[in-house]
This record gives structure tokens, C-alpha cells and sequence, in this order.
């Protein structure tokens, strides 16, 4: 229970998914909290460690089934995507690329070896992935990718670059999205491989407690059990794209709690002219359209983790949500940064963190242009992409 849950929006949940945000938002207090001022400052977080001990919790792959993952319902992941981005969204990054973007297109498009060689490790945290589908030149429009995969005999040889990818740093394997001559196709390259090379992006203002790298990719050779066999074409690493976006629209929500509570404590003892900044009713007024912002928000969370859980949920509906609570959570960050004040900018808090974090979750799975242009499709029959 939050105190920024006016509607008791607790009440639509049940207690196994009350049991899952208590335990998940306990972790967050003991693991992540006491340290992650200090990861973000130093540009470096523990992601190894990090991956056993939610690993350990089940959290990774979490609402996958079967190869060591957890099962969960849609909601229930969701639900600890939000506690885990109340912590901060790069460790929340860390959870999404490992289990809905890596784990998933192997659970979904793998074949039977490759989940077995993967997801079990996986799920545990003793194996990261990442998911290379973003280039150097190609961000938005990944139909264009440059990255080329051509049989050589039995073998593949995979050519080009990946940029942006959360995890690289760390990863043991990583799903490249290639072009080969029958369209896009998926494949497992495990880090190692002889012609990748991996760079750690550095001087990141945002996420910087989550690991980002370039992927190179020269001449690589991989056997043919590399290849994804049900991945083909672009709609598979969209399919996944859509699993993750799915947690940022919870996650999202998570970093706007934070700083809400972390206002409403400020501004409750803070006095300015002789009363509490809360007892002004300018910083009230603020405080109640982010509050109501915040439960429209979960609201239309639940709505989509309840439809995806009745395998109902659409691409499109999953734009709105990512939208919609990216933009609010931003929002609400920003204005709670101004409440406050010289405070509002200082690492001893949380706030100008999640702001600066949610820049990046503005940009990546989709830009909020690219989810408008969506649900612009959806409105009016037309595409507005190019
Ligand atoms: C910290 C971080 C982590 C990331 N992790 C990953 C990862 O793990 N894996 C991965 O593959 N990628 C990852 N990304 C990349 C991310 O998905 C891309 O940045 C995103 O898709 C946007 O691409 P771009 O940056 O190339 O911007 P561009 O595509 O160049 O877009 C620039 C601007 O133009 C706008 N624009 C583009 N096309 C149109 C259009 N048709 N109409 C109107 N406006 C348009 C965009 O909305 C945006 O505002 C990550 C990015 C960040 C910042």
C-alpha cells in the first residue's frame, strides 16, 4: 500500500500478487537502495550478483514456463517490475532485457537445444543475455538493419554491429537480429565467438546503473544451431519488443512511486515562510494531478496485465501503456523535482536519478513518437511511418 493510492487500487489484486510485490519490494529496500546512488554515480553496477540474487527469487524469466522459470502470471511480473524500477530503471533494465527480450525470443523461437542449453542458466541468473536488434544507423526503423547473416555451407557468418545494448558488457549470450536472403532472422551467439567485440558505452547521463555495450560482429562464424529456427522475418524480435514494453509500462510506475513518496516525505517537513511546502496549495495542487496521473497510470496497467494474461493483449494496446505511463512518469518526476527545490538536483535523493533514467526508457523500446504513430495506424488505417 502506497499513500499515493487514493482509490485503493490495492484491492483489485490478489494476495498471491500482494505476496510477490512484498517480496520483490523488500529485495529492492535491502539490495538495491542503500547502493544504487553510488552505482549510478560510479557508472557501474554489479549486474553478475545482481542476476543471482533475483535468479534466486525466480524473477528472471519470470513469467516464461517451464526450463527453471517461474510461471508467473503477467500482472504478478509486472507487478515486480514496478518494485524493481522503484529501485531504479537500469536494474529494472537489467530484469526486462535478460527475461523478456533474451529469454523470451529463446523460449518462443529457440529450438529445443537452445533452450536447454539457455533458459535454465538463464532463469538462475548464472548465464546474462542481451538483444541486439538496434544499429549504429538504424534505431526506429530496424527494417533497415544492416547487420547481414549468409550461409557458408552449413554454417552461418554473421557481419555488422549492434549499438545501445543494456547487458553487452556483462552477457554470455546475446540474440543478434540479422538479414539474410529470405528476410530477418533471429540467432543465439554465444559472447565468445571468435569476431565479436564488445565496448562498453560510457559517459551515459541516464541508466548509468544498468551496463550498455556495442556489439561488433565481423565475419563471425556460427554453426547452423545458432539460428533461431521460429524466428523469421521482423515480427519476432517486435513480438519480444512487445513482452518488454509490457514491463515498462509497470515499471515506469515504479520510478514515479518513488519520487511521489519521496516528495510527499520532503514536502511534509520542509517548512518555507512558516509552514510545511505540503500546506501550500500551489504544491498541492501539483501533489493531486500527480497523484491522479500516478492511479490512471496503474489502472491502465492492470487493464493491460489482465489482458495479457487472458492472451487478449494487442501491439497497439501495449503502445498506449508505454505511452501513456512513460510520459506521465516523467512528468511527475520532473515536478517533483521541483518541489524540491536545490534538493530536487542532489544525488541524496532519488528524484533527479529517475528523471534522468526515465529519458531513456522514453527512448527505448519504441520511442514515444513510434508508439503515437501506432496507435495513429490503429485510429485512422494509415501508416505514417515514412
Ligand atoms: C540506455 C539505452 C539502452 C538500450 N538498450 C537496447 C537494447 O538492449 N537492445 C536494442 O536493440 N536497443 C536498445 N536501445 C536502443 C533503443 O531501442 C533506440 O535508441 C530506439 O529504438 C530509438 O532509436 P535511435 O536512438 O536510433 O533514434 P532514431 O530512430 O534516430 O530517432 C530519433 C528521433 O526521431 C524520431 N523518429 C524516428 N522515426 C520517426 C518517424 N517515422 N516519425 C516521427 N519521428 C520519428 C524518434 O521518435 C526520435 O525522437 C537502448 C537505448 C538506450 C538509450
Amino acid at each position: 500500500m502506497t499513500p499515493v493510492d487514493l482509490l485503493d487500487l490495492d484491492s483489485l489484486l490478489d494476495d498471491e500478487e500482494r505476496q510477490i510485490r512484498s517480496v520483490v519490494r523488500r529485495l529492492v529496500d535491502d539490495r538495491v537502495r542503500p547502493h544504487v546512488a553510488d552505482w549510478y554515480e560510479r557508472g557501474h553496477v554489479p549486474a553478475r550478483e545482481l542476476a543471482r540474487e533475483f535468479g534466486r527469487l525466480g524473477l528472471l524469466g519470470m513469467h516464461l514456463t517451464g526450463y527453471g522459470c517461474a510461471g508467473s502470471t503477467a500482472v504478478a511480473y509486472g507487478l515486480a517490475c514496478l518494485e524493481l524500477e522503484a529501485g531504479d530503471s537500469g536494474v529494472r533494465s537489467l530484469v526486462s532485457v535478460q527475461g523478456s527480450l533474451a529469454m523470451y525470443a529463446i523460449w518462443r523461437y529457440g529450438s529445443e537445444e537452445q533452450k536447454q542449453r539457455w533458459l535454465p542458466a538463464m532463469a538462475t541468473g548464472e548465464a546474462i543475455g542481451c538483444f541486439g536488434l538496434t544499429e549504429p544507423d538504424h534505431g526506429s526503423d530496424p527494417a533497415s538493419m544492416a547487420t547481414r547473416a549468409r550461409r557458408d555451407g552449413d554454417d552461418w557468418l554473421l557481419h555488422g554491429g549492434k549499438m545501445w545494448i543494456t547487458n553487452a558488457p556483462v552477457a554470455d549470450v546475446a540474440v543478434i537480429w540479422a538479414r539474410a536472403e529470405e528476410g530477418v532472422r533471429g540467432f543465439a551467439v554465444p559472447l565468445g565467438t571468435p569476431g565479436v567485440s564488445v565496448r562498453e558505452i560510457r559517459r551515459k547521463m541516464s541508466l548509468r546503473a544498468s551496463l550498455t555495450g556495442e556489439i561488433a560482429l565481423d565475419d563471425v562464424r556460427l554453426p547452423a544451431d545458432a539460428l533461431l529456427p521460429g524466428a523469421a522475418g521482423l515480427k519476432a524480435p517486435l513480438s519480444c519488443l512487445t513482452e518488454a514494453r509490457h514491463g515498462i509500462v509497470w515499471g515506469a510506475l515504479g520510478a514515479a512511486r518513488d519520487c511521489l513518496e519521496t516528495t510527499l516525505a520532503y514536502a511534509g517537513t520542509r517548512t518555507q515562510f512558516g509552514r510545511p511546502l505540503a500546506g501550500f496549495q500551489l504544491t498541492q495542487a501539483k501533489l493531486a494531478d500527480m497523484a491522479v496521473e500516478w492511479q490512471k497510470g496503474f489502472l491502465l496497467a492492470l487493464h493491460l496485465g489482465r489482458l495479457a494474461d487472458a492472451g487478449k493483449l494487442r501491439p497497439e494496446q501495449v503502445s498506449v501503456g508505454k505511452l501513456n505511463n512513460v510520459r506521465e512518469a516523467l512528468a511527475i518526476a520532473r515536478q517533483c523535482r521541483t518541489i524540491l527545490g536545490a534538493n530536487g538536483v542532489s544525488g541524496e535523493y532519488p528524484i533527479m536519478r529517475h528523471a534522468n533514467n526515465l529519458e531513456s526508457v522514453l527512448t527505448y523500446e519504441g520511442t514515444s513518437e513510434i508508439h503515437q504513430l501506432v496507435i495513429g495506424q490503429r485510429l485512422t488505417g494509415l501508416s505514417a511511418f515514412a
